[in-house]
C-alpha cells in the first residue's frame, strides 16, 4: 500500500490551507481555510452568501476540485487549530465529503459558529470532538491522534495518522512554548516517541522559515513582560488607553486582562470578532476575565461603551480590533475620528501585532498610526512576539520525528524553499525526501517504516 500527500491549498500563500492524505482507499484531509489576503477582507469580514466555485475562482477558498479525481473515500476532515486561514473555508466545503469533522472542543465551537452562520450551503457532517492526547480510529487501517501543541489560540494540536504504512504527521501551525498560562507546553516526549515509531511523512508549517535569523521564537511570557513595562505606569495615569491584538489570540488577551487586573481600569473587549472569540473562550472556561469586563460585538453596543469611555477615559482600557488598520474595523474608526471615542493628546495606543506583510496591510497601519499619531496618541506599536516556529524550533522538531519524507507547507515558494534548505542542512536533500508542491500537486511514498 502507498501512502499519498495531496497539496490543495496554502502551499503557494500563507492561507487556504488545505492538504488530504490518501492511505490505501481511504483518505483524510487537513484543514479548509480562506485566504483573506485575496479578498481585501479581514477576520470580520461576511463571506457566507457567497458560492463555493465563485470563491475559488476568485483564490479566497482552495481549489478542491481536483479531489473528485481521487480514488478514495475521505473518512475524516480534521481540524488542528481555529485560525481563519485552517477553518474559514469548511461551511463552503465540507458538505461535498460524507465524513465527519474532526477537533478539539474550542476548535470545533468555532467550526460550528462557522457553519451556523453560513448562508449558501447547510452542512450536516457530523462534529466530533478529539482531546489532545486522545486518539480515534476513522477506519480500519488509520487512527488519529491529536498531540498537544501551542500556538496563538488555544487547543491548537498536532495530529497523527498511524498508518501500517507508518506514520504521517500534520503540523500547521505551532510554536514551542513552554510558558503559556492556557496552553501546557508541547508534548515533546509523545513527539520524540513517534520518531522512534517511526515518521513516514512530515507536513509542517513554514510561516518563519525564510527569516534569515536562527532563532527559537520568544514565549507568549515574553509578550506579557512587554505588555506590562508598556501598560503598567500610564494606566495609573489620567490619559486613554487602547489595546488592540488578535481577537483570536486568547493567550494574549489573557496575559492583558491580568495586567489590566493590577489597576483600577474596567476592560471593555470590542468588536464583531472580539465577541466572536472571546465570548466563546470566556463561556468554555478558557479565558478568564475579571467580573467588571465587558465584551461588545454589535456596533449599537460597542457604541455605547465607547460614549461611556469618552467620558471618564481613566476609568477603562480598551482592547479593539482592527491592529492592521482595516479601515471598517473599529482601532481605525477611532483613528478616523468616526466613534464616540475620540483620541485625544496623550492617549496611549498599544499595536499588540505585528503588520502581515501585504501592500495593503502596510498602507492601511502605517496611516491609522499617522492618524493616530496626529491626534497626539503615544503610540507602541508592534508588543508582539510570533506564534510560529522559529528556524531553530524546526531543527528541534525534525530531530526529534526524525521523519523520512518531508513536506513544507503553509507558505509561498519562498518560505517553502528555505524550510527545504533547512532540512538539508539536517540531512535531508531536495527531490529525495524533502518534497516541494504547489497546490494541485501530490507526492506517493511507499510506505513500510
Ligand atoms: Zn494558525
Amino acid at each position: 500500500m502507498s501512502v499519498e500527500v495531496i497539496a490543495i491549498g496554502g502551499y503557494e500563500e500563507i492561507g487556504k490551507n488545505m492538504s488530504a492524505v490518501k492511505v490505501g482507499d481511504d483518505v483524510v484531509i487537513f484543514d479548509m481555510g480562506i485566504h483573506l489576503d485575496r479578498l481585501h477582507i479581514h477576520e470580520d469580514t461576511d463571506i457566507s452568501r457567497m458560492h463555493s466555485l465563485d470563491l475559488i475562482e476568485r483564490g479566497v477558498i482552495p481549489d478542491d476540485t481536483l479531489m473528485k479525481d481521487v480514488d478514495g473515500k475521505v473518512r475524516a476532515i480534521v481540524f488542528t487549530h481555529g485560525h481563519l486561514d485552517h477553518i474559514g473555508a469548511v461551511a463552503k466545503l465540507a458538505h461535498r465529503y460524507g465524513a465527519p469533522i474532526i477537533a478539539t472542543p474550542y476548535t470545533l465551537a468555532l467550526l460550528e459558529q462557522t457553519i451556523k452562520g453560513e448562508k449558501k450551503f447547510s452542512v450536516s457532517n457530523r462534529l466530533q470532538v478529539l482531546n489532545a492526547g486522545e486518539k480515534c480510529q476513522i477506519s480500519p487501517d488509520i487512527t488519529l491522534e491529536f498531540i498537544n501543541a501551542t500556538h496563538s489560540i488555544p487547543q491548537a494540536v498536532m495530529a497523527a495518522l498511524h498508518t501500517s504504512e507508518g506514520i504521517v504527521v500534520y503540523a500547521n501551525d505551532f510554536k514551542f512554548d513552554n510558558h503559556q498560562k492556557i496552553s501546557s507546553p508541547p508534548d515533546y516526549s509523545r513527539l520524540r516517541e513517534l520518531g522512534r515509531k517511526g515518521v513516514l511523512a512530515l507536513i509542517v508549517e513554514t510561516t518563519r522559515a525564510a527569516e534569515m535569523q536562527e532563532v527559537k521564537t520568544h514565549s507568549e511570557k515574553v509578550a506579557k513582560m512587554v505588555l506590562e513595562d508598556i501598560m503598567l505606569g500610564p494606566m495609573e495615569e489620567k490619559e486613554g488607553m487602547v489595546v488592540t491584538t488578535f481577537s483570536s489570540h486568547i493567550e494574549r488577551i489573557q496575559a492583558i486582562s491580568d495586567i489590566a487586573s493590577q489597576s483600577d481600569r474596567q476592560m471593555l473587549l470590542l468588536g464583531r470578532s472580539m465577541e466572536r472569540y472571546c465570548s466563546l473562550a470566556e463561556n468554555m472556561g478558557i479565558l478568564k476575565l475579571p467580573p467588571n469586563a465587558s465584551i461588545y460585538g454589535s456596533p449599537k453596543s460597542v457604541s455605547k461603551a465607547l460614549a461611556r469611555a469618552e467620558d471618564k477615559r481613566e476609568d477603562y482600557l480598551l482592547i479593539t480590533t482592527g491592529h492592521q488598520g482595516e479601515p471598517d474595523a473599529l482601532l481605525p474608526r477611532i483613528a478616523n475620528a468616526k466613534t464616540q471615542f475620540n483620541i485625544q493628546r496623550g492617549d496611549n495606543v498599544v499595536i499588540s501585532a505585528p503588520v502581515i506583510p501585504n501592500p495593503m496591510n502596510i498602507a492601511n497601519r502605517n496611516l491609522m498610526e499617522r492618524r493616530l499619531g496626529s491626534s497626539g496618541a503615544r503610540i507602541y506599536s508592534n508588543a508582539h512576539v510570533s506564534g510560529h516556529a522559529g528556524r531553530e524550533d524546526h531543527r528541534d522538531f525534525i530531530r526529534m520525528l526524525n521523519p523520512v519524507h518531508i513536506i513544507p507547507s503553509h507558505g509561498d515558494l519562498n518560505m517553502l524553499s528555505a524550510y527545504a534548505e533547512l532540512a538539508e542542512e539536517e540531512g535531508y536533500k531536495m527531490g529525495n525526501d524533502v518534497h516541494v508542491l504547489r497546490n494541485g500537486q501530490a507526492q506517493v511514498f511507499d510506505g513500510g517504516v
